[in-house]
């Protein structure tokens, strides 16, 4: 979210630092793994609509200012339970915006997708509109833009804290003391240690990301194979891509918002054997179209807000700060996007995006 703020306010001429601790992309927080879903029935509320479709806008003008391939539309299914909250959701957004889908059931699923197991009652719902972010690729981009547009970048410089007055914010970081009309704070993980006097009610989860072979990796060809959510009963929902680095590297698959807090800063980033326990037997479950055991994993942060919206909005008592948790682990998509927003409210613009059901909530 930083980065692609520090590119909008740079391309809109305006004199910019951006900081961070670590040298993007890294694998300490959030937006590492090769992959990220974009998708448009948006399950977890409509109002992301606006959003997710202004930030494909947006990517696309990165694409095409940096010259780099940053999404693959892929398509994406989504199915499960008929009450399941991502298929439930997803069908009731297509139908707010009018959106174009397929819904497909247990039958024409296990015909479409050979590579699940879907037992009976199952329904889906497929559109088009979906696809595949590259978020490294995307952020070498942003960042690329951000400094030949006039912006200063600072790697492996941390915030320490910051005071707003009446002139401006005195932000403290390892490297000495900087000065700016406004700040905005989209530390991910690491967010609650710079909110000072207002705390938000974040919770930090480490989630894994595993690669398997492919037994046939034709049926998981990205010509082929969308973008896949599965909560087929109460108890499991994962996530997938098709092979993206070819059969040999493997199909990312995982299991969405696992139970296990964290510090980000004395976390333990080894993968848990509970974690590939689990994961294994949802493949070998839901998946047959994958081998058994993992190739590979990484782990990575999800910041939960309780309702899992995210926060974007002025610190309360200041407009000298503004602050985004965009996680809740899916703020990737939305992340062209909210650098805009973001900028906007730095430079008191009004946002083309409705903010309400992203205020401050404490
Ligand atoms: C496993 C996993 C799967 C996901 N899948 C999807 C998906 O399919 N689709 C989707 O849309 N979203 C997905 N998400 C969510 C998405 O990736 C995140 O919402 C997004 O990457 C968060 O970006 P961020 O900028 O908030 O955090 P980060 O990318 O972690 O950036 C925060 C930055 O702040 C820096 N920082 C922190 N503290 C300081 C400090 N004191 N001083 C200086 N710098 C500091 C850090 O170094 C870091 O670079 C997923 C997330 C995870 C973990």
């Amino acid at each position: 979210m930083g980065m692609t703020t520090l590119a909008t306010l740079a391309r809109r001429g305006c004199r910019v630092l951006g900081v961070d601790r670590f040298a993007p992309p890294h694998t300490r927080g959030s937006s590492h793994g090769e992959s990220r879903i974009i998708r448009e029935a948006y399950a977890e509320g409509s109002f992301y609509v606006p959003l997710v479709r202004r930030a494909r806008e947006v990517w696309a003008e990165l694409e095409r200012e940096t010259g780099e391939s940053l999404l693959l539309e892929t398509g994406g299914i989504f199915w499960g339970r008929p009450e399941s909250p991502m298929v439930a959701g997803s069908i009731a957004t297509a139908a707010t915006w009018g959106l174009a889908h397929e819904i497909l059931e247990s039958a024409e699923l296990r015909r479409r997708f050979p590579f699940f197991t879907v037992p009976d009652g199952m329904l889906g719902l497929f559109e088009n509109a979906s696809g595949v972010l590259f978020p490294e690729v995307c952020l070498r981009a942003a960042e690329r833009l951000a400094r030949s547009s006039g912006a200063e970048f600072l790697t492996d410089v941390r915030v320490l804290g910051w005071e707003a007055g009446d002139r401006g914010v005195t932000v403290r970081t390892t490297q000495g003391e900087f000065s700016a009309g406004r700040i905005v704070l989209a530390a991910g993980a690491w967010l609650p240690e710079l909110l000072g006097a207002s705390p938000l009610p974040l919770e930090v989860h480490q989630q894994t990301l595993f690669w398997f072979r492919a037994r046939n990796g034709a049926l998981f060809d990205p010509a082929v194979c969308p973008i896949y959510i599965g909560e087929p009963d109460e108890e499991c929902a994962f996530y997938g891509f098709p092979a993206l680095g070819g059969a040999a590297g493997g199909v990312k698959v995982a299991l969405h918002n696992v139970r296990n807090p964290v510090d980000p800063e004395s976390r333990d980033p080894t993968v848990r054997p509970e974690d590939t326990a689990r994961m294994c037997a949802v493949v070998a479950r839901y998946l047959p179209g994958l081998e058994p055991a993992p190739l590979r994993a990484v782990t990575c942060l999800y910041t939960n807000t309780p309702d899992e919206h995210f926060v974007i909005d002025y610190l309360p008592g200041t407009r000298r700060v503004v602050v985004a948790s965009c996680c809740s682990g899916h703020g990737f998509k939305f992340a062209a996007a909210i650098g805009e927003v973001l900028a906007c409210l730095a430079t008191d613009e009004v946002p083309g995006i409705d903010l309400t059901p992203f205020r401050w909530r404490e």
